[in-house]
């Protein structure tokens, strides 16, 4: 089990942050004033950095964070952020649902989405009147690639008698072409929603087919889905909490809907990243594994000292191509700024509507593990994707 790491002091942020040059190059040092506005922050991060590396990164914290306020911005920090981003510049912080619904809420003109292309794009849908920055441009994301509108056009052609779901994942193309999203966190509410609104026994859910075989194990529904999957998730196995459980006795094992059916199976709780994070704070477990990217272990750990974390170790690439720089450089240079046709985006903001408007549910929906995996169809329509 080589790629799980045992016990470590969680991911380190990317090399490139830690270069000392990264605030030299950009004319920031660490004067006597960025180290009395900067010192409380240390403490937030003390497991993640040394205080070696912290005079080169605490330079770019104080840049962005005096950024933010000349220039009526907000940083929306997704859970898997590296706890730099997270802990020490990032204003609202939480899963896509709950970066997206800050964004539309937020009363700031300009949003930083530290995150992926397509959760940048969904901010932009829900908030067109501000200016929506990301970071990178390269920022993106497997599921989201995996499927394009053409695609979902050619699915609603050959079965138009059913539904389709989007996961949030998606791009704004996807989400206009159909009729209804979903999270991790209320998936099985919103088939079980659709498919009553259409009385039919049939949904179909893209793009992300271990989301949707759970889903399906948790519902009467008939769900056909797409062969899409989250490139960091799709690499858990059953195998992997098998050995976890051998070389630490009594661990609970948590893992994340997209992982594949056999790992929720044999995990002790399955739920999107909000619902793990919940199950931490409540629970308390003694010993505890997070089955989902590596900096959401991180930042879930730094939130419970108490419990002890036994590490994975899956990075997101993407999410990894978001840092301390390039929020800097994005402030300073207002780019690149994220832009949807008008037309895409009300028929992509009528899918994410009709998410929202069903009823608000107090916690994000538990899978329950134990389940026998199920097969279900794949959607039969020649694909369009590269
Ligand atoms: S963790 Fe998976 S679903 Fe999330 S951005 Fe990365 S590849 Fe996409």
């Amino acid at each position: 089990m080589a790629r799980l790491i045992d016990r470590g002091p969680g991911c380190p942020t990317p090399t490139p942050l830690r270069a000392e040059s990264a605030a030299d190059a950009r004319g920031l040092a660490y004067t006597a004033e960025v180290k009395a506005a900067t010192d409380q922050l240390y403490p937030l991060v003390k497991d993640f950095i040394t205080p070696m590396e912290w005079p080169a990164i605490a330079p770019l914290v104080h840049a962005i964070n005096t950024l933010k306020a000349e220039k009526d911005a907000v940083i929306l920090a997704h859970n898997y952020m590296t706890p730099d981003i997270f802990r020490l510049v990032g204003d609202f912080r939480g899963d896509s649902l709950q970066l997206a619904r800050e964004a539309a809420e937020t009363e700031a003109s300009v949003i930083v989405q530290a995150g992926v292309h397509f959760m940048a794009e969904t901010s932009k849908i829900l908030a067109p009147e501000k200016t929506v920055l990301i970071p990178s441009m390269e920022a993106g994301c497997s599921l989201a690639a995996s499927i394009t509108g053409e695609d979902v056009r050619l699915i609603k052609q050959r079965y138009p008698d059913y539904p389709v779901v989007t996961y949030v994942n998606t791009t704004a193309d996807v989400k206009a072409e159909c009729h209804i999203t979903c999270t991790s966190s209320n998936a099985a509410q919103v088939v079980e929603a659709i498919a009553a609104e259409w009385n039919t026994d049939t949904v179909i859910l893209v793009p992300d087919q271990y989301l949707a075989r759970n889903v399906a194990a948790q519902t009467g529904i008939r769900i056909m889905t797409w062969p899409g999957a989250c490139e960091v998730h799709e690499l858990f196995s059953a195998e992997d909490v098998e050995q976890l459980r051998e070389a630490h006795p009594g661990v609970v094992v948590l893992a994340h809907p997209e992982c594949p059916p056999d790992v929720l199976e044999a995990a002790d709780f399955a739920g999107s990243t909000a619902a793990l994070a919940n199950y931490v704070g409540d629970h308390k477990p003694a010993r505890v594994v997070l089955l989902t990217e590596c900096s959401m272990s991180d930042n879930v750990a730094a939130e419970n000292p108490e419990v002890d974390f036994i590490r994975p170790c899956n990075l997101c690439p993407h999410m990894k191509r978001i840092t301390l720089e390039n929020i800097y450089d994005c402030l300073v240079e207002m780019k690149h700024e994220v832009l949807i046709e008008e037309e895409v985006r009300l028929r992509a903001k009528a899918a994410i509507d009709a998410m929202l408007a069903l009823p608000k549910m107090k916690a994000p929906l538990a899978f329950e593990t134990g389940l026998p995996p199920r097969t279900i169809p794949m959607v039969e329509v020649s694909t369009v994707t590269a």
